[in-house]
């Protein structure tokens, strides 16, 4: 089994929650409740929202650029992902994600479920409105936003690398049996040396991606390392020429994670430490024949059940003998929105 950052935590968290997330979540409508775990897994708040579409801008609409040795039309990207979000909205807001003739491939990047839709969570025009001015300002100001190289503003940092590899997904470790395949936002490469960079739209500064970050660095290190042993490349990178940095786009800030032989094995412990329950929920029965109740058990933090996507599945199929009925279930919606 595969494991990322987001996975585990949902591991640590509740058992359920992982089922709803990874188990029994499916993007075909053959299951109806297979398909509303899917919808829920990708349902965002406004907040989330905001930044992803920054984190799409920089992925496929900027990097790609860089990329290609030339400089974005910052103004036109702006203009371009407003237009996209506005359509995204849209999408969401007429509920077409529950279409089944709908392709995906049709819908594209307009798709979109939002928890104001789905859940009926209370907002104002205004907070929509403030996602549109907070992505076309963040797009504007990435150029002159600083990074990792202090005497480089980003737009320099960017120009200046030997390739750049956006939103990678193929990087893998194996750490003693265990799969960790994260999803790294940017690595610039100059040589042998790496900088891994993730991107941050939070305005809280609290939160401790350090563990994320240093296991992002411990996949890149190993793989680029068999890259160049694969090409009979010499001297082989070591682990002094990795750089982790959180960069957060709504405050600038550049954060440096210290790569060291320390943190990694404290990263690792923690892939360790959740072992017993990977191979307990790892045992290979198929979503139908799983006993919800037995088999993952929910936890007793309230405070995890109130930020949790898929609270009102989870209180609908208590209620309903652990069993999925649609109607019974838009009902529960609706009087959760009418509360
Ligand atoms: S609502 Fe609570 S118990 Fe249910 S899946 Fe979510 S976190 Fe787990």
């Amino acid at each position: 089994m595969e494991w990322n950052v987001t996975k585990l935590s949902a591991v640590r968290q509740c058992h359920r929650k992982f089922y709803f997330g990874y188990e029994a979540s499916n993007f075909h409508f053959t299951y109806p409740f297979r398909r509303k775990a899917f919808e829920l897994s990708k349902m965002q708040s406004l907040k989330m929202w905001q930044g992803s579409l920054v984190d799409f801008a920089i992925t496929s609409m900027i990097i790609p650029v860089y990329k290609r040795k030339k400089k974005p039309e910052y103004a036109q990207v702006a203009n371009g992902l407003v237009e996209l979000a506005k359509r995204q909205f849209d999408f969401s807001k007429n509920r077409y994600y529950h279409l089944p003739e709908l392709s995906r491939t049709e819908v594209g990047n307009d798709f979109l479920i939002l928890d104001i839709h789905e859940n009926g969570v209370d907002f104002l025009q205004d907070d929509v409105d403030q996602v549109y001015d907070t992505i076309h300002r963040i797009v504007l100001a990435f150029p002159d936003y600083p990074s990792p190289d202090s005497d480089k503003s980003m737009d320099e940092y960017l120009s200046s690398a030997r390739y750049l590899r956006a939103d990678v997904r193929y990087f893998e470790f194996d750490f003693d049996g265990v799969i960790i395949k994260p999803q790294i936002d940017l690595v610039r490469h100059n040589g042998k040396m790496a900088d891994i960079i993730d991107w941050k739209v939070s305005d809280q500064d609290n939160a401790d991606y350090s563990r994320q970050l240093i296991l992002e660095g411990i996949v890149s290190y190993h793989y680029l390392k068999n890259w160049y042993q694969e090409k009979g490349w010499t001297p082989l990178p070591q682990m002094k020429d990795f750089s982790v940095y959180e960069i957060n786009l709504l405050t600038g800030v550049v954060k440096a994670h210290p790569f060291t032989v320390e943190n990694t094995a404290i990263a690792l412990d923690d892939v360790y430490a959740l072992r017993e329950e990977q191979d307990i929920l790892s045992q290979n029965k198929k979503w139908d024949e799983v006993d919800l109740e037995k088999d993952y058990q929910s936890t007793d933090k309230t405070e995890t059940c109130m930020m949790c996507k898929f609270k009102l599945l989870c209180k609908h199929l208590v209620l309903n003998n652990f069993s999925y009925d649609e109607d019974k279930y838009s009902k529960l919606v609706q009087v959760k929105q009418l509360a």
